[in-house]
């Protein structure tokens, strides 16, 4: 019998089970991921096999760390961005939060460096963006980097190996639940948990699992936007004047055709792109490493559309189209700019004949336009068109745009202020896969406020 149950040992998990051992010690907890420890995390993609493996549990997702493992590291220091914490406390308290667990990946060895403080440079830039008809977030980042990143978790692995049971590679099955109250969870190799509360962090990757589990118990879940979208990647220099000053700049455009709107998200200036697999579907995403440089940068522009009744699957949505890039490309699809914008596939030899190299080398040369809905497609190529009047260069021939990033923080659960679901007691759900947070420093904070929550329960 445990005090505590956590399902999901990512940041949002690692997070809680942190302040619940700094608030009550003495309490049994017990911290389940279907992964492995972080020392035996592996990716055939990171150890260069040419293509995804499609592995039964994804090497890049899942294990201790979560998705944010093998992450870039990038801490963005305020509320506005990487996930809804205001949704459920207010913003001080957000701040607070989000200031508190960023102190905590310090103690555990992360980097003292913070970009995109200067409120000056932060305004020159603001402006030059809205003559654009870009909004330029404020978003100071700490940047780990992918090898310090992994350096912080261990830390924080050997710390909580000592106070508390660490399950891995066993999966969480079923959630045992009497009398509108969580009793505790059946795992998949059978075993039965007994908690008195649990808390359930099973990230983007456990989002379906943690969508159906709800049904079952008539848990409300309400429709979150689903982001569907590109990787661009441009050399380096095109972004050089903002990425020099900002490391990451937040950006988001509505697009005049439709209106809807576009953001660029995770950018890795001298970073590479890698391929991430969802349940046996290849998406595309990004990361740069603290003391490795690629001559190329990396980011994200995602559209985000927000669906009303009678649609209920937005995760289905975007894994649809996913699919239908794999099926396409027999994987990732990268197309240039100027073969999208003229009507016709990329080929080897049309990016072979270019100033720029993919650093993804299994992407496929393609065509993005037999894949991408009309009205994302559109948005994309405007928010494109926007960017190269404040980093000329974006929309050159030669930029490259791989298919498809999709993001399936979709489902988003009805909780309390308190983040406890509505309806069964003593269960709560935090980060991504609870559509509560989009990144690692929010879903880190949640993990926090939900530990202390707890605790005050006794
Ligand atoms: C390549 C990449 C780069 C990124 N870069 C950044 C960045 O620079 N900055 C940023 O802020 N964010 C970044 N993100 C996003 C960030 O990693 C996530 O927002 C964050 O990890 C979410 O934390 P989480 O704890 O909610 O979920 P996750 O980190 O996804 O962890 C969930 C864990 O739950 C486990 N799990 C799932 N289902 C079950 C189950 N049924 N039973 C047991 N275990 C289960 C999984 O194995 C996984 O380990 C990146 C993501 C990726 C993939």
């Amino acid at each position: 019998m445990y005090n505590v149950a956590i399902i999901g040992a990512g940041p949002a998990g690692i997070f809680a089970a942190l302040e619940i051992v700094n608030l009550k010690p003495e309490w049994k907890v017990v911290l389940i991921d279907k992964g492995p420890r972080i020392e035996k995390r592996t990716c055939p993609l990171r150890e260069g096999s040419p293509k995804c493996t499609n592995c039964k549990r994804c090497g890049l997702l899942c294990g201790w760390g979560g998705a944010g493992a093998f992450s870039d590291g990038k801490l963005t220091l305020t509320p506005d961005v990487g996930g809804h914490l205001v949704d459920y406390v207010s913003r001080k308290h957000a701040e607070d939060l989000i200031g508190y667990a960023d102190e905590l990946y310090l103690k555990y060895g992360a980097t003292d460096e913070v970009f995109g403080t200067d409120i000056k440079v932060y305004e020159e830039l603001a402006h030059q963006a809205m003559l654009a008809e870009l909004k330029l977030v404020y978003s100071p980042v700490r940047h780990l980097g992918t090898e310090r990143s992994l350096d912080v978790l261990k830390n924080m692995q050997d710390f909580l190996d000592e106070r508390i049971t660490i399950l891995n590679n066993v999966s969480a099955q079923t959630l045992i639940v009497e009398n509108e109250q969580v009793k505790g969870i059946k795992l998949d190799n059978g075993d039965i948990i007994s908690a008195q509360y649990t808390i359930i962090a099973p990230g983007r990757e456990g989002a379906d699992w943690l969508t159906h589990e709800f049904a079952q118990h008539k848990i409300g879940m309400v429709n979150n936007a689903v982001d569907v979208g590109v990787r661009v990647e441009l050399p380096a220099p095109v972004f050089e004047p903002i990425t020099s000053k900002l490391y990451e700049s937040k950006l988001i455009y509505h697009s005049p055709t439709f209106g809807d709107e576009v953001r660029t998200f995770c950018m890795n200036p001298n970073g590479e792109v890698v391929q991430e697999n969802y349940s046996g579907i290849a998406t595309v995403n990004g990361h740069s490493y603290a003391n490795y440089k690629t001559p190329n940068t990396n980011f994200a522009l995602l559209v985000s559309e927000k669906f009303t009744e009678p649609f209920k699957e937005p995760i289905q949505y975007g894994q649809h189209i996913a699919r239908l890039a794999n099926m396409v490309g027999g994987g990732i699809l990268v197309q240039r700019f100027g073969d999208l914008l003229d009507g016709r596939r990329s080929t080897p030899e049309r990016i072979k004949n270019s100033i720029i190299t993919p650093t993804l080398s299994c992407a496929t040369p393609g065509d993005l336009s037999l894949v991408i809905p009309y009205r994302q497609m559109i948005s994309i190529i405007e928010m494109l068109q926007a960017l190269d009047k404040i980093a000329p260069g974006t929309a050159s021939r030669y930029t490259l745009l791989y298919g498809i990033e999709v993001k399936f923080y979709s489902a988003r659960v009805k909780l309390t202020n308190e983040l406890e679901t509505e309806g069964v007691r003593n269960l709560f759900a935090i980060g991504d896969g609870a559509g509560v947070t989009r990144g690692l420093l929010q879903a880190s904070a949640s993990g926090v406020y939900v530990a202390r929550n707890i605790c005050a329960r006794g």
